[in-house]
């Protein structure tokens, strides 16, 4: 497909753009992409460049999901254009069940209970505790409303490629963002940053498996009404969060279900002492082994023991994996609605070989098997990936700060969508710093050449590759938030300069939001 240069923005997209080398000396020649210039690695002087004022191409925000909307949102309230992208007709990620990207399916409801979950300054306006995607949807509709977010998006326009320009992979030359619309027009327009806010949950992680199943198989990524069990001897594979809330609803459809697990797990109930179990002991986090004592403890006075229901004895502590929030699933397994068996041997035919030896047929497999992380329109060395995942500061800048940014990338019990606005807000007061301190900024950078803080809290994850961006949520936020206050606040004034991207309001929604909210 032909790319045509879009040339939507002041600051030259169309011009070539051309560091010129004094300028990257720091001789203070100005270099014409003057934001680029100022946000790669290890690099003060061009001031000349950097002076307020000066006008800057906008930043490309890729994705509009929760992180993506956090991303849009924190860069307005820093005043720093931005021109998001979004593949979807909407926002929303994957809780627009109706995104063509969307994991969702129609029995989802949130894991995570609303109040630690919802962004600190948008309370949700509703009663339930954990409500459905049709709400989430609805919330995330209402934020970007409210914000005056969506007219900065660029709706049915998937990114199919992040390239330096120039080839210049410090970043300093910028970033071409390459894209397609919904009509299959493509177009590349040029960036002095990139947010990638794509999401985690999109990629399905496929296992391959001996022999071929002559059944039904899908992965969760496809699973989206529990119509498709009726009848059916189910088999699911894998009993994390997923895999348990679709072998509930398989359990009301199909003629039998079985669940497929290889370890044990911890299930965590919804509530706990009359409150959403996440939101105890909030604030005050205790040592993680004390905790881990404490909540084994409680876990077993409330849910008892997994063993009893099949489940292998975990081989490591409860925090060490991300625990189950389902005990409907112990209620199921305890009425016999289904059975848990071991891990997978071979397929043959319709018939499921164990490891254990024992076998039996099925008519469909369900592949509860996760999703792996992937940034599939940039090289990956750009994210300095690491086996499974970007190794990022913070999980989120590359080590080398070549312009490109990672928002979303991280997996925690309980760090809810406002630990992803802190993390957008940290992003932007880093892009804000590089536009009008860049000595605060250069310290930044300094810092994050040495050792990289510990975001494990004391827990020890399993060595596996989903664990691989894996975070304490106490230890994470905590470590964004200190850093964050190393950077000045942003001025939240600058130069606008695409009409195609108009600086955001960044009008306080949030006391009316909050007026109405329930205590
Ligand atoms: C069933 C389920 C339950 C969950 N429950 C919880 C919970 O209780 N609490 C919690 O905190 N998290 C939960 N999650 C995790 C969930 O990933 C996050 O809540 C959140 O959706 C992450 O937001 P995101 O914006 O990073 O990614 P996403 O929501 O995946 O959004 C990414 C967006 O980027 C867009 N995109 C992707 N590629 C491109 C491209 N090339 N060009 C342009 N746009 C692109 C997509 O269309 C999408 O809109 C759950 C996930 C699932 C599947």
């Amino acid at each position: 497909m032909l790319c045509a240069t879009r040339p939507a923005y002041r600051g030259g997209s169309r011009r070539r753009r051309r560091v010129d080398p004094a300028a990257r000396a720091g001789s203070g020649t100005r270099a014409p992409f003057a934001y680029a210039v100022r946000t790669r690695a290890g690099v003060g002087p061009d001031d000349a460049a950097n002076a307020p004022g000066t006008p800057v191409n906008p930043i490309a925000l890729i994705g509009a999901g929760p992180s993506g909307l956090a991303g849009a949102r924190a860069l307005s309230r820093a005043g720093i254009p931005f021109i998001g992208f979004e593949a979807g007709p909407d926002v929303g990620g994957l809780w627009n069940i109706d995104n063509p990207r969307s994991t969702m399916y129609e029995s989802a409801h949130l894991i995570s209970s609303r109040t630690t979950t919802e962004f600190a300054e948008f309370p949700m306006d509703s009663t339930a505790d954990y409500p459905g995607h049709r709400e989430l949807h609805r919330y995330f509709r209402e934020y970007a409303d409210a914000y005056g977010l969506r007219e900065h998006i660029r709706f049915d326009t998937r990114v199919t490629a992040v390239e330096p320009v120039d080839g210049d992979a410090t970043g300093a030359s910028g970033w071409r963002v390459t894209a397609v619309d919904a009509d299959g027009t493509c177009t590349t327009t040029e960036h002095p940053a990139v947010i990638l806010a794509n999401g985690t949950l999109a990629e399905p992680n496929v296992p391959s498996f001996r022999g071929e199943f002559a059944g039904e198989l899908m992965h969760t990524s496809a699973y989206k009404s529990p119509k498709v069990f009726e009848g059916k001897r189910v088999l699911i594979i894998g009993a994390g969060n997923s895999g348990c809330d679709i072998a509930v609803d398989a359990v009301h459809h199909a003629a039998s279900v079985d669940l497929s697990v290889r370890r044990g797990y911890y299930f965590v109930p919804r509530y706990l002492f009359g409150r959403p179990s996440d939101t105890l002991n909030q604030g005050r986090p205790l040592p993680a082994r004390l905790k881990q004592f404490v909540d084994t403890r409680v876990l077993r006075a409330f849910t008892g023991d997994p063993v009893r229901f099949g489940f292998p004895k975990p081989d490591y502590r409860i925090y060490e994996s991300h625990p189950i929030v389902n005990t409907l699933i112990l209620n199921h397994l305890g009425q016999g609605d289904l059975r848990v068996v071991g891990d997978i041997d071979r397929f043959d035919g319709s018939t499921v070989r164990f490891a254990d030896g024992s076998a039996a047929d099925y008519d469909l497999v369900v592949l509860a098997t996760g999703y792996r992380l992937d940034y599939p329109f940039v090289e990956r060395a750009h994210l300095n990936w690491s086996q499974a995942a970007p190794e990022l500061y913070l999980n989120v800048f590359p080590p080398s700060f070549n312009g490109l940014f990672v928002l979303g990338m991280v997996e925690a019990s309980g760090i809810g969508w406002q630990g992803r606005y802190e993390q957008a807000e940290l992003i932007a007061a880093y892009l804000a710093a590089a536009r009008d301190v860049p000595d605060a900024a250069s310290r930044f950078r300094v810092a994050a050449a040495k050792p990289w803080p510990d975001l494990t809290g004391g827990y020890r994850y399993l060595g596996l590759d989903r664990m691989s961006y894996y975070v304490n949520k106490d230890a994470y936020r905590r470590t964004v938030k200190r850093l964050l206050r190393t950077l000045p606040a942003p001025a939240a004034s600058v130069t606008p300069v695409a009409s195609a991207a108009p600086t955001a309001s960044v009008a306080p929604a949030t006391d009316a939001r909050k007026a109405g909210t329930r205590a």
